[in-house]
Parts: structure tokens; sequence; C-alpha cells
């Protein structure tokens, strides 16, 4: 017998789970997935912006591993101070896998960062996403009376903001953005969107499919400035550059170069993709923010830049960092701060340079958050690989307590797959009743109550009136309610 959690419901985490599936021969194996949240598919659910319903899809391939009967999933379950320690999680399974991701975002370390106005673009992500921790987030809605956003930085998350920015709300709508999001995104005042890279187009970290879709955006405009961008040699001559990156260069080169249109009618929004800006300062005005103060940039001649000593200020009501997530440690696992990761050995967790019997990482809390979906499947077999490796010498040790009683001793109320199920026929009603497909539950209070069914969620229902046909559910700020 081997007992196995595996900490996470994101990629990394079922495909460590579908990885010991496939690969154990051990009988008796046995996986219980666990989650902080309610909610299982992590990033998937939570990060992958609402437009990508293809990507989103994916969320029924990792479905189809949870549904295992080798696999258990224990939802709301908090791993560390006010839940279960590290150290008691080693008492009940023979090995804990943790993929708990990147959950904080880089800073810039800039004056003005923390303006109102000013936040990370996964605070922006998690409140159209419908995380029930995005109103601790910091995204307002208010924010978006702003006329120009300002995106910092050039990379996958970068354009997804860009794009929900510059999108109409009616393309959401078909979508299970949270209705309140859908509300504030139609009245948006923003129609000036700047993205903005420190270094030139042929460094820039967004992949081309992502980019050409900015260009296929019915109510806006893309421009880019082909001088800027003819300050990366690699511009002038693509040819030597790896394919992923020359295509970048190549469809901005297409625009760059596109005769402009016939008609001169102004789009609803303009998107203006820029270059070489390195932002040293978010400015002020009338207490908020007022815009940001970029240094122009010029190449080093080893792919980095230099400061030219040149200023530029882009007026902004709106910035959004996009400049790549961060590990957060986890109480009683080790951390490295510059990296941001817990130390490991081909997924075995290091303590002092040794491993660590039974404690193992997968996903972007072992390599830093980088890569696609995909990319977790080859970093949680390499993991799967090492566990299965020592799983003769773990199996040995005695376990003290089932997990699941443990889990509710602990003061723990998880929420079982059963109750995860009950959620998305919740999500489905409340989509019903706002005229629209399944709309996401933007609360603890709301999830929690949809995981319990019967009592609790008809009480729920009750008072956010979903169970009054005179009532419609409707959310305001990230909070259910009720409106006539
Ligand atoms: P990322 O790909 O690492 O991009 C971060 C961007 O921020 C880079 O352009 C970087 O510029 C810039 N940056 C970093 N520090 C900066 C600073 N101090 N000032 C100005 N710019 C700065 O990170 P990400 O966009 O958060 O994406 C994380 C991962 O998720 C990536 O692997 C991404 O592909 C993936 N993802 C994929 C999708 C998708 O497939 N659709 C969607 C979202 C995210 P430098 O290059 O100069 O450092």
């Amino acid at each position: 017998m081997l007992r196995i959690a595996v900490v996470g419901s994101g990629p990394s985490g079922v495909y460590t789970a579908q990885s010991l599936l496939a690969q154990s021969t051990v009988p008796g194996l046995r996986i219980d997935v666990l989650d902080r949240l309610p909610c299982p598919y992590g990033l998937v659910r939570y990060g992958v912006a609402p437009d990508h319903e293809k990507i989103k899809s994916l969320q029924n391939n990792l479905r189809t591993v949870l549904e295992d009967e080798r696999i258990s999933f224990y939802g709301n379950v908090q791993i560390g101070p006010g839940g279960v320690s590290t150290d008691r999680l080693l008492g009940l399974y023979h090995a804990v896998v943790y993929c708990v991701g990147a959950a904080a975002d880089r800073r810039l370390g800039i004056p003005g960062e923390d303006l109102p106005g000013s936040c990370s673009a996964t605070a922006f992500v998690s409140w159209y996403s419908a995380h029930p921790d995005a109103a601790a987030d910091g995204f307002r809605l208010d924010w978006l009376t702003a006329r120009s956003a300002v995106v910092i930085g050039a990379g996958n998350v970068a354009v997804d903001v860009a794009r929900i920015l510059s999108r109409g709300a009616d393309e959401l709508r078909p979508t299970d953005v949270p209705h309140a999001a859908l509300d504030a995104l139609a009245s948006s005042a923003v129609r000036e969107v700047h993205m903005t890279a420190r270094r030139g187009p042929s460094q820039a970290k967004f992949t081309t499919k992502e980019l050409r879709e900015l260009g296929a955006l019915p109510g806006a405009e893309v421009t880019v400035d082909g001088a800027e961008l003819a300050l990366d040699p690699a511009y002038l001559d693509p040819a030597t550059l790896p394919a992923p990156v020359r295509r970048n260069v190549e469809v901005l080169r297409g625009w760059a170069t596109a005769p402009a249109p016939a008609s001169r009618r102004e789009p609803p929004r303009v998107l203006r993709l820029r270059f070489f800006l390195r932002p040293v300062e978010i400015l002020e005005r009338d207490g908020r923010v007022g815009g940001v103060r970029f240094e122009h940039t010029a190449p080093d001649g080893s792919g980095g830049v230099r400061g030219t000593g040149t200023y530029e200020d882009v007026e902004a009501q709106l910035v959004l960092r996009a400049v790549g997530y961060l590990g957060v440690p986890l109480t009683g696992l080790p951390f490295d701060p510059a990296t941001g990761t817990v130390p490991h050995a081909a997924g075995r967790v290091l303590r002092d340079g040794a491993p660590s019997p039974g404690e193992y990482v997968a996903g972007w809390i072992k390599r830093g958050p980088t890569g696609v979906i995909g990319t977790n499947r080859p970093c949680a077999k390499e993991t799967v690989t090492s566990l299965l490796a020592d799983a003769p010498t773990l199996a040995l040790r005695p376990l003290t307590d089932e997990p699941l009683p443990a889990l509710r001793q602990a003061g723990l109320r998880p929420v079982e797959w059963s109750g995860w199920l009950d959620i998305e026929r919740a999500e489905a009603a409340l989509g019903r009743s706002l005229g629209r497909g399944s709309v996401k539950i933007p609360d603890w209070e709301g999830l929690l109550a949809a995981s319990r069914g019967g009592g609790e969620w008809g009480a729920w229902g009750d008072r956010c009136g979903v169970a009054d046909a005179g009532w419609q559910m409707t959310e305001v700020g990230s909070r259910l309610t009720a409106v006539r």
C-alpha cells in the first residue's frame, strides 16, 4: 500500500497524479489531491483568460484524471498555519508532492507602485476570473474609469490583460466571466492601452499565437512604431532567430508595414505595443495614478539593454504590472527566496542539501513560473520517477491515521468531489438566472454553501434570491447578491 498526497490541483498537481497512476506498479496506490480552494484546476480555472475557451477546456482532461477511483479530491484544505502542517501530512501519507505554484507576483521596486490605480496583473486576472480571494487582492472596479492604461511587461500575462482591457464586453458574455466583471468591463472607459517592454521585439516573452490574437480584436486597433522596433538589430535581420521569436518579429513587422486602413473611422480602442521602455516611476495625479515615467533603453549588444538617459511620460490612470509570478514560502518547507522555489534534486525536496524522505515538488514551485501548461507534464514525470524509485523504502513507514478523519479533526471541512460537482451545478443555475451559460461564484461564502448543497445552499440561495423567481441573482462588487 502506498498513500500519497498531492498538494495543489492545478495542472502540475493533476499531471503528477496522472503520472503516478501511469507509472506506478505498486498495489493499493491511493492518491489524495488536496487544494486550499474548494474548486480544483488551479490556474486553468483562475488564471487562463475566460476568452481562451480552448485552453479552458483542458479542465475536461484534468477532470478525467481526478475522477479515477484511486484518487480523492479534498478542497478547502489549507496546508500550513490555520490548517494542517507539513509534518502532520507526513504522518498521514507515505509521500507528499507539493504542487502549489507561484502565488505572488514580482514587484517593480519603483516609486508610486502602490498608488491607487496601480496593481499587479495577477490581481486583475483574479478579479475577472472570480477568484474568491480577488476582493482582498486589490483590483478595484472603479479603476476602469481610467481612459488610458499602461501594462508593464511583454509576457503572455501582459498580453492577456491588455486583450481583456481592449475587448468589448459582448465578446466575453458567452464565457464564465463573473457578472460584476462583465458589467464593469461593459462600462469601462479605457480607450487606450499601452503594453510596454523594456527590451526589444526579439526578446519579448509572449508567444506568437497570443500576439496574433491582439491584431484580430474586433473593437481594437493595434499600433507599433517601425522605428522603435528597428532599434533591435534582430528586427532588421530576423533570419538567424529561433523560429518562435522570428514569428513574433514577423507579426510585428507585418503590423508596422501594413498600409493605413482606407477608412479612418476611429476604432473604439487603441492598443499600442511599445518597446525599449523601462519604467522608472509611477506618477501621481489627484491622489491616484496619473501616468508612468519611462526611460528609453537601447540594446547593449548581449541581449540586455542600457538606459539612454532620455525619458518619456505616458499618461495613464490605470497601471497593471505583468512582470512575472513569484513563488511564496510554505511554512515547514525549505525555500530559496532568490528564485521563489523549493530547493530540490529531480523533484526530491532538499533540506540542508540532502533529500528529505517523502517530500517532493513539481510545477512552478519546483522550477519557477515559466512555460506553458504542457511544460508541467515532463516536470511532473521527473518528480514521479524519483518518488517511485524511493517508494519501496517510503512504503515501510507506518502511517498514524486515516487522512479524511484526521483533516476533519484538525478543524477543516474538506470539500469532496461531490461537493465540487454541487458547485458546478450551482454555477450553472447562477448562469441560467442571469440568462448566460455557467457563471462562476466569486466568493468563499457562496462556493462553500454551494459545495454543501441541501440546507446551506438553500439558505444561501434564499438570501441571494435564487429561490425566489421575483429576484435575480447578480453581483455587487465581488459578492453575489439579489436584485429585483
Ligand atoms: P514572463 O513570461 O516571464 O514575462 C514577464 C515580462 O515582464 C517580461 O517581458 C519581462 O521582461 C518583464 N519584466 C520583468 N521585470 C521587469 C521590470 N522590472 N521592468 C519591466 N519589465 C519587466 O511572465 P508572465 O507573463 O507572468 O507569464 C508567466 C508564464 O505563464 C509564462 O511561461 C507564460 O508563457 C505563461 N502564460 C501563458 C499563457 C498562454 O499560454 N496563453 C497565458 C498566461 C501566462 P524581460 O524579458 O526583459 O525580463
